[in-house]
């Protein structure tokens, strides 16, 4: 990979709450750091996203009586599964891991403050309407090439590199730097609707 002034590496979500021994542990999830640390390292430009919720969020099961995490749900925008509290704002769990070496991240996007609606995506929230601002940003800085990594593949690496492309950007998923949830085998079919949306897959 060649590295310039147009690309930007976005490293998604590498938070305590979805390493294991935190409250949405994805399976190796701390494995990626210092594969992400290394990717980091080559890259002039580099964003952090950070799930960021107020307590009681829409998204947690235990703000909806008699519902288990996992447990899926209808809300206003449709669908949503239920996940146990997580990355509550302030809190140890929403911070990044410890072993996260990123300095010069120019920006730390938080996504998932507003109470009713989830966001998955660095682009647009749950509801698919919300933007975060980030496709703003990245034109007004030139920035045309994202390199996507970090955690779930499945979840919040697949909708923000699935919204890039939707946005005109680049997007390439670095795939030994993210891990997934692998729920009824969603890393393949995120990985398959990826290719066909131009993502570009690199191990
Ligand atoms: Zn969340």
């Amino acid at each position: 990979m060649t590295r310039d002034d147009k690309e930007v590496l976005l490293i998604v979500d590498a938070q305590n709450d979805f390493c294991p021994g935190g409250a949405l542990a994805v399976p190796g999830g701390d494995e990626i750091v210092p594969a992400v640390n290394r990717l980091a390292a080559e890259f002039e430009h580099v964003i952090l996203t950070q799930d960021w919720h107020p307590a009681g969020h829409a998204s947690f099961a235990s703000s909806h009586p008699g519902k288990q995490p996992f447990d899926t749900i209808e809300v206003a925008y449709g669908q949503q599964i239920l996940w146990p509290d997580h990355c509550v704002q302030g809190t140890q769990g929403a911070a990044f891991h410890p072993g996260l070496d990123v300095p010069h991240a120019e920006l730390v996007l938080r996504k998932g403050y507003r109470r009713a609606i989830d966001s998955y995506s660095a682009f647009r929230e749950n509801d698919r309407r919300t933007p975060t601002g980030l496709a703003s940003y990245l034109r007004e800085r030139g920035l045309e090439r994202i390199i996507v990594c970090g955690l779930a593949t499945d979840f919040c690496v697949f909708y923000s590199a699935i919204d890039g492309r939707e946005a005109g950007f680049e997007v390439s998923v670095v795939t030994s730097a993210c891990r997934g949830i692998d729920a009824d085998g969603s890393i393949a079919r995120a990985m398959r609707s990826m290719s066909e949306a131009g993502v570009t897959i690199r191990p």
